[in-house]
């Protein structure tokens, strides 16, 4: 669908040509395109004075009377010799007075036209929010509306009596710079986010009518203009944002929308990741950080804790002994000595974890003991790994180098992987190769974000 700047370019395009011009007839040959067709003989005689837009719609003025331009999905004006041969997607044919004729086409045959006497009533009838590339002045009334609104941010955007202008592919490229999520409910953003929003069209929407618009179907290319905006595209039809981060695409109101889930990363939720032993929590946790998430490891905090002084000597008064392997030894085989170590380790972590995770922005947090220790407070979603215990027994006596035996006691002394499986939000199948896990990441990354705000 054009949008503003494809408009826009159109209309430049035709104002060059057409100021000053006489129509001598008109064949209209799809007669819903023109809404008041008994208009049509109002127009015979008329000469084009100018031509205007008002967000999507194009607005001929005559001497005498107002023509309202929609071309909606596919609409294109071709201007022409008389001679120029005709097919069956042009359906309305503005002869004029030196030998030019304006065909307007549309494969698609939603594209509308309505004759307007004045332009009071014209405006009238359009209902239409300002121009998003003009729409700072309005700001403020904007945001009264922005707070009243339940429909995703996305949808509210394309509403063109909310701002005008904006289709699916500028409203993907507006969002990903003001970092703001498509799904997330209008009426939670702040008056800086809607700030971010009506800059970040300005910018977008102004170089984009510099570039002559976007070519992805190419709207101005039957006036010989050719856009280039598709080269400036950060995230619509993209695998990658220019961070390098991957896109995920997912439909709301039934157009697709493409999200990098790094760069527009609001709300600040906290994710945890847990699972079975040996289920690659740690090798997801490393990819989750190289493709641009802040993570948090609390294997990493509890070896911090074995170098706390003060936590050092209350193990080795616990234990007669501060080596790792001789306490896990120990506290495998007496729960009330594992007890003791949890109290004395565990707050430090915790008040790790609530520390590194205070900030403004999505952040996973692997905790392998996450349903055992209690610890779902910590979390906002959970996310589990999971395997078949064949698998991970498996893993468990490679990783650890122990028999079959020792290493089913060992995931025996957790709750079982079905139930933590129930317990979490999302789940991660990793009993796949490390190429499929990751796919697998990225799935529930994509339901993650869609799912945030449902
Ligand atoms: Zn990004």
């Amino acid at each position: 669908m054009p949008e503003l700047p494809e408009v826009e370019t159109v209309r430049r395009v035709l104002k060059t040509e057409l100021i000053g011009l006489s129509i001598t007839s008109i064949d209209l040959l799809y007669e819903p395109i023109f809404e008041n067709k008994e208009a049509v003989t109002d127009l015979i005689g008329k000469t084009y004075k100018d031509i205007l837009r008002k967000g999507k719609y194009l607005i001929f003025c005559f001497n005498e009377g107002f023509l309202l331009s929609h071309l909606r999905m596919e609409g294109k004006y071709f201007y022409t010799l008389e001679d120029y041969p005709l097919n069956k997607h042009m359906h309305v044919i503005i002869h004029l007075n030196n030998g030019y004729k304006l065909i307007y086409q549309d494969v698609r045959k939603f594209g509308r036209m309505h004759y307007y006497k004045t332009l009071e009533e014209l405006n009238n009838d359009l209902e239409l929010g300002p121009d998003a590339n003009l729409a700072l002045d309005d700001i403020d009334d904007l945001y009264l509306k922005i707070k009243k609104s339940k429909l995703p941010l996305k949808s509210l955007l394309l509403d063109q009596s909310f701002i005008a202008g904006l289709g699916n592919i500028y409203v993907d490229e507006v969002l990903y710079k003001a970092k703001l999520l498509p799904n997330m409910p209008a009426n939670m953003i702040s008056q800086l986010d809607l700030k971010n929003i009506l800059e970040a069209s300005k910018e977008i929407l102004d170089l984009a009518i510099i570039n002559k618009g976007t070519t992805i179907r190419s709207y101005t290319s039957s006036l010989g203009v050719t856009g280039n905006y598709q080269n400036y595209l950060n995230v619509h039809t993209k695998d990658k944002c220019p961070l390098g981060h991957d896109i995920i695409s997912f439909k709301i109101g039934g157009r697709t929308s493409y999200v990098c889930p790094v760069c527009q990363k609001k709300p600040a939720l906290k994710i945890g990741l847990t699972g079975g032993i040996a289920s690659g929590k740690s090798n997801v946790l490393k990819v989750l950080e190289t493709w641009g998430f802040k993570v948090i490891d609390s294997d990493k905090l509890v070896k911090e804790a074995y170098n706390n002084s003060d936590i050092l000597n209350s193990i080795s008064n616990l234990f007669n002994t501060t080596d790792k392997k001789e306490i896990a030894e120990i506290i495998f085989n007496d729960e009330v000595k594992r007890k003791e170590l949890e109290n004395i380790i565990h707050p430090y972590v915790i008040n790790k974890i609530k520390e590194l995770s205070d900030i403004d922005e999505l952040v996973f947090i692997d905790i392998p003991l996450l349903f055992e220790a209690k610890l779902e407070y910590l979390v906002d979603k959970i996310i589990c790994m999971s395997l078949p215990l064949e698998e991970e027994i498996l893993r468990l006596c490679k990783r650890d180098n122990i028999d079959k035996d020792y290493a089913l006691k060992k995931i025996n002394s957790q709750i079982p992987l079905a139930e933590k499986v129930k317990l979490a939000d999302y789940v991660i199948d990793s009993s796949g190769d490390f190429k499929q896990t990751k796919e697998n990441i990225k799935e529930v990354i994509k339901e993650l974000i869609y799912g945030i705000y449902a």
